[in-house]
């Protein structure tokens, strides 16, 4: 509120009035706003019950009353924006390439390559210690919470034992989810690493810059600054630190890439796309070039091709390293969003291939239209929720290529149109 009625602009006499008077006239109209908001939240006996019946649960894993009552301080009422947040996921939602000009901006290039010299002591500690690539830490710090400028914004900072108490009470699909990390979250207090009332985080619980569930946190989380505590919400060094480990316990292979932007030959046999087990010698010798130029530089590798947006856009054959990034977030848009922001830190060129931007993307109840009739034409068994994820995209090819369309997996307007029938 301080900022939205205080006079904090540049003095100018000429505006001085009229500026004053525009206050005066937006302040009114921001108060009798929020004299109009509804009343805060009363407590929900229901939920109230709900942290009551938690109680035993969490003294089995060991929580003591001392620390459930201060996580649960204040805590009265499911948080309706967690569960608001909880139905848009834009890993699954959004085009990819929306997702990627929203993460790979010029501005997240340029102060990552900032932060790179302001911590190169942290980072080179950290890369020698875990083998990971600084450009892939930095990457995952500005995604996850734009360099820790997101910590400032009320999603990122919510009550984490409130947001997964709502979830396990309210949101049936991550009950058992939520339920695991509030007893982690109690945990992390009760280890003394954070205090109750500094135990904030998102909507699904992720906390601090790099953005930590708090299994997570209690698996991984590192104190490389050497204060005693691990704190991830504070300290951009344990924040680094901590996401390296997490990359190295998952099989983080040193000094290797994520994967090639490529270029398909001329007749290609789009079946190939998401195949295990084919080296980069073998796709050499098929005609598949790194779009850069370049020879592949360790041709035994092996690679999984990918075409996040259909056959009309880039292609990339993905390593080793790109699977590991999806035990961060597992989703391949996620995972080409951080690889392609550390390539671009570390001053290689953008993808080459233009993403197919005249697509116009399936609305949810379309995305929901292609897993009914893939559910009834018995290429799919997954939930129907409209998340075009690996499970939707495998049954998508299989579609495909029953019916003689290119398989790319892709859903697009004109695979429904072809389910469809029209
Ligand atoms: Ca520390």
């Amino acid at each position: 509120m301080a900022g939205v009625c205080s006079y904090n602009y540049e003095y100018n006499p000429a505006m001085h009035r009229h500026l004053i008077e525009v206050r005066i006239f937006v302040c009114f109209f921001f108060i009798l706003g929020l004299t109009l908001l509804p009343l805060p939240a009363t407590a929900d006996a229901g939920f109230q019950k709900w942290i009551e019946d938690f109680y035993p649960v969490a003294a089995e894993s060991g929580i003591t009353k001392n620390t459930f009552d201060a996580v649960f301080t204040g805590v009265e009422s499911p948080d309706p924006a967690v569960l608001k947040a909880a139905r848009y996921q834009p890993e699954f939602i959004a085009p990819v390439w929306d997702y990627m000009d929203n993460r790979i901006t010029e501005g997240a290039i340029h102060k990552g390559q900032v932060l790179a010299g302001q911590y190169k002591k942290w980072l080179d500690m950290i890369e020698s210690r875990f083998g990971v690539s600084r450009y892939v830490l930095l990457a995952i710090w500005s995604i996850e919470s734009s360099y820790g400028a997101a910590l400032k914004r009320e999603s990122v900072l919510r009550n984490v034992a409130r947001s997964l108490a709502t979830l396990a009470y309210a949101d049936p699909k991550r009950r058992k989810f939520a339920r695991t990390q509030l007893i982690a979250a109690m945990k992390i207090v009760q280890d003394g690493d954070v205090s109750a009332q500094g135990l904030r985080g998102s909507w699904a619980g992720a906390m601090g810059h790099t953005q930590f569930i708090p299994t997570s946190y209690l698996t991984w989380a590192i104190d490389i600054d050497g204060d005693g505590k691990r704190d991830i919400w504070s300290s951009p060094p344990d924040a680094l630190a901590s996401a390296a480990n997490l990359l190295a316990d998952n099989g983080w292979q040193t000094r290797k890439t994520w994967g090639y932007e490529v270029r398909l030959p001329p007749g290609f046999d789009y079946k190939l796309a998401e195949q295990e087990g084919i080296t980069l010698r073998q796709w050499s010798k098929m005609g598949v070039k790194r779009a850069a130029g370049t020879p592949f530089p360790r041709p035994g590798d092996k690679a999984v091709l990918k075409l996040p947006g259909g056959a009309e856009g880039p292609a990339f054959l993905m390593l080793r390293n790109f699977y590991v990034l999806k035990r961060y977030n597992n989703a391949d848009k996620y995972a080409l969003a951080v690889g392609h922001l550390a390539d671009r830190l570390a001053g290689f060129s953008p993808i080459v291939q233009d993403w197919p931007r005249g697509y116009e993307p399936l609305k949810e109840d379309e995305r929901k239209e292609v897993q009914i009739k893939l559910a009834e034409l018995g290429f799919y068994k997954g939930e129907i929720d409209g998340n075009i994820g690996s499970g939707s995209r495998a049954a998508i090819k299989a579609y495909q290529e029953k019916n003689g369309l290119v398989p790319d997996g892709f859903a697009s307007k004109s695979l429904l149109d072809s389910m469809r029938g029209i």
